[in-house]
């Protein structure tokens, strides 16, 4: 899509940079405390006279945005207009697809597609349950691939699977996401440290987020408060929509408010019995239900 609006391409807390539409980039400063813009927002920004910078006056609206619970609870903005949520999960650490569960959740309740990529392949060491889960997510409609940032097997489908898109990358710390980044734009990228270091001492210039312009076309947001956030959560009712074999199961429940937990005549449990819906996936579904039961007096 050709926008005419500058886009945000990192974040340095109140500093940004932006890339024109021309292509070219810019610093820019926010007008006001109250703006937050973020990674892949669309901005209204104006040159400042006399200066190099420039001044974002007002963030575009938003497709969506991806967020995460702060210290006090409150959901944060990390990352706007996502077209496509990265999950990776790897042979080490151990997988945890509860956790590439509940980002897919979150990834359906921006309205954002997903694909879940498996890194580390050149070590060989599938536990059993990897094939079926990766078998699972791909049957309900997920691309999934499996590669090896070590080896970049698999990392040229892996772009071909981004190109033209906005996306950002998520996963378990460890499951290597910096160096699939790395392998897809073929740079090492600044880490917040060396960054901060080019700067100076004293001056806390930490990089909040990036977005990566990818070889092939599309973009890649690199966040270290992103990259193992766990999701915010939404509300009781919005939990199966988060599964979308659950949620379309569910039309047919004798209620329309079922949760498909005790309720008689639940096409979701039928369909469950019947092996059509993933035992693991429903017992990620109940989890994050009572997840959300337990601090529901925040939602
Ligand atoms: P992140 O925390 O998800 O960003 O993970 P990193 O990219 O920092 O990687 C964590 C560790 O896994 C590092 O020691 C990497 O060298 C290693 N690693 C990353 N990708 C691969 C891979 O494909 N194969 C192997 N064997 N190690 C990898
Ligand atoms: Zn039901």
């Amino acid at each position: 899509m050709q926008h005419s609006e500058p886009l945000v391409i990192a974040t340095y807390s109140r500093r940004m940079r932006l890339q024109l539409p021309g292509g070219e980039q810019v610093g820019a400063r926010i007008k006001g405390k109250r703006l937050r813009p973020v990674c892949g927002d669309r901005v209204l920004a104006e040159p400042i006279e006399q200066e190099a910078d420039w001044l974002i006056t007002a963030i575009a609206e938003r497709e969506n945005e991806l967020t995460r619970p702060n210290q006090r609870g409150q959901a944060e903005v990390m990352a706007a207009n996502i077209e496509m949520l990265v999950v990776v999960a790897a042979a080490t650490p151990e997988p945890d697809w509860f956790i590439v569960d509940r980002y897919l959740s979150a990834a359906e309740d921006i309205g954002a597609a997903a694909a879940v990529v498996y890194n580390k392949t050149d070590l060989d060491v599938d536990a059993p349950s990897t094939a079926q889960a990766l078998d699972e997510y791909r049957a309900i409609g997920y691309p999934t691939l499996r590669c090896s940032a070590t080896t970049g097997a698999g990392i040229e489908a892996l772009g071909l699977l981004l190109a033209g898109k906005s996306a950002i990358i998520v996963g378990q710390s460890g499951v290597g996401k910096s160096s699939i980044i790395n392998r897809l734009t073929g740079v090492e990228q600044l880490t917040t440290a060396t960054i901060s270091k080019k700067r100076g001492a004293g001056r806390h210039t930490t990089v909040n987020s990036v977005m990566l312009e990818l070889p092939g076309g599309g973009r890649i947001i690199d966040s270290p408060g992103v990259r193992d956030y766990a999701p915010a959560l939404v509300s009781l009712d919005r939990v199966g929509q988060g599964f979308r074999e659950i949620s379309s199961a569910a039309q047919a429940c004798r209620f329309a408010n079922c949760r498909h937990v005790r309720e008689p005549d639940c096409a979701v449990k039928r369909a469950i019995d019947a092996g059509a819906i993933s035992a693991r996936r429903y017992e990620s579904y109940k989890r994050l239900l009572n997840l959300t039961k337990k601090l529901s007096t925040k939602l």
